[in-house]
């Protein structure tokens, strides 16, 4: 198979529209992907089709939309290669899943307690660990970022240790695109007989991941990125683990038998999946997730690269700018500065050109603190990108520089 971006360009209605009398150029993915005529279609099927709240009814409908909730369970543990639908949780994003996560394996930490993250974690990926450090008495450690925006992997060995209750780190940055050695982290953390956290956001998005490969203990990414809806993600946990800890919410649909005095809870994923999920939102990302696996995923991160690298191409020698994280395979991400510009005034000159990309830390504050600055733009690429538009945000930016020099 080979990738025609035209045909699935055409699938993605609100690519054909315009913004300041300009043709969009969309380079703002790794926030938020734009929807797929697949996505738009299923949910709108199911509101008009087959509706009702899941798991509870004895009618049709009911079972129906039942059956279409569990079926998009079933593509998300194809997605990831789990070993089974009950290691797969849905949340509303990985948001959510990393603060179930937290604060459900968390109560089982003790003061002094290690938690190691790295200088390069979007704020979801660590918020949720400073809970634990103010409530828990954990101590939070995080692996230093090289001045190219590898994660220095010497120091996670020595950050290591008998206290490291969990390493939690993302597979690919949403800022540096780099993509981490996880696999090698994963191995180093067990080794010390910790348990594993990928965030991965920006990962499953440009690649194809295996859980079980990995042998990561979780893994969490948001559906609103990988083309689906938003509100909706997923928690992958291995089912020894899931079952052993304690539910993260009450409500509905998570027990087993309450009654006044005692509560027992249902077995995972229904444990941890209290009160009426996100139905419409769980099919759309099992829409995108069949629509993506139509196509061929190498020759997607192929096209990705290409656009990346045609950019980097045609602003060559343009020593106005400066990129962060420069690592070797990073990613389809272009985070970078303009010498004398701010970067939300950048993003704001480009939006004239119709290209939207994003500015500011990237819910990234520490990296940002890391390569010494307050903020940056960002241009993220995904499967809808033409090298057509990598031309234009390149000659745009160069322009741009104009109103700055
Ligand atoms: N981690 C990474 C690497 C991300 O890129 C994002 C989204 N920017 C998140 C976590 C948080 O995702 P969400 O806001 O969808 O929960």
């Amino acid at each position: 198979m080979s990738f025609d971006v035209q045909a699935a360009r055409a699938q993605f209605p609100i690519l054909s529209r315009q913004v300041n009398d300009q043709p969009l150029v969309y380079l703002d993915s790794a926030a938020s992907a734009q929807k797929p005529r697949a996505v738009i279609e299923a949910i709108t099927a199911a509101m008009e089709g087959s509706y009702a709240n899941v798991h509870r009814g004895l009618h049709t409908l009911a079972n129906e939309t039942t059956e279409a909730y569990e079926a998009a369970r079933e593509s998300v543990r194809r997605l990831l290669n789990a070993a089974s639908g009950q290691e797969i949780v849905f949340t509303k994003g990985a948001t959510e899943a990393i603060n179930l996560v937290a604060a459900s394996f968390g109560r089982s930490l003790n003061a002094g307690d290690e938690i190691v993250l790295s200088e390069m974690e979007h704020h979801a990926n660590i918020v949720p660990w400073h809970f634990l450090r103010e409530s828990r008495g954990a101590v939070l450690k995080f692996i230093p970022v090289t001045d190219d925006g590898r994660l220095d992997m010497d120091a996670l060995h020595s950050l290591l240790g008998p206290r490291t209750r969990m390493v939690a780190v993302s597979h690919m940055s949403n800022v540096l695109g780099t993509v981490n050695p996880v696999a090698e982290i994963i191995a180093a953390a067990h080794a010390v007989g910790a348990l594993t956290l990928i965030d991965g956001c920006q990962a499953i998005v440009h690649g194809v991941v295996d859980v079980q490969a990995l042998d990561a203990d979780f893994y969490v990414f948001s559906g609103h990125k990988l083309y689906g809806p938003t509100g909706i993600g997923a928690l992958y946990g291995k089912t020894d683990i899931l079952k052993s800890m304690p539910p993260y919410q009450g409500g509905g649909e998570m027990i087993d038998v309450v009654t006044l005095k005692t509560v027992t809870y249902a077995d995972p994923p229904h444990r941890f999946e209290a009160g009426t999920p996100p139905i419409l939102e769980a099919i759309g990302l099992g829409a995108a997730i069949t629509w993506l696996d139509g196509l061929d995923r190498a020759a997607v991160a192929a096209h990705e690269h290409a656009l990346y690298a045609r950019v980097k191409e045609r602003l060559n020698g343009a020593n106005w700018l400066t990129e962060m994280g420069t690592a070797p395979g990073k990613g389809a991400i272009f985070a970078f500065n303009m010498v004398g510009a701010h970067a939300h005034d950048v993003a704001q000159v480009l939006d004239r050109y119709g290209i939207a990309v994003r500015a500011g830390t990237h819910c990234a504050e520490p990296l940002m603190r890391r390569f010494g600055v307050t903020a940056s733009a960002r241009a993220s690429f995904a499967l809808y990108n033409t090298l057509e538009e990598a031309d234009a945000f390149a000659e745009a930016l160069t322009k741009t520089r104009t109103f700055f020099a």
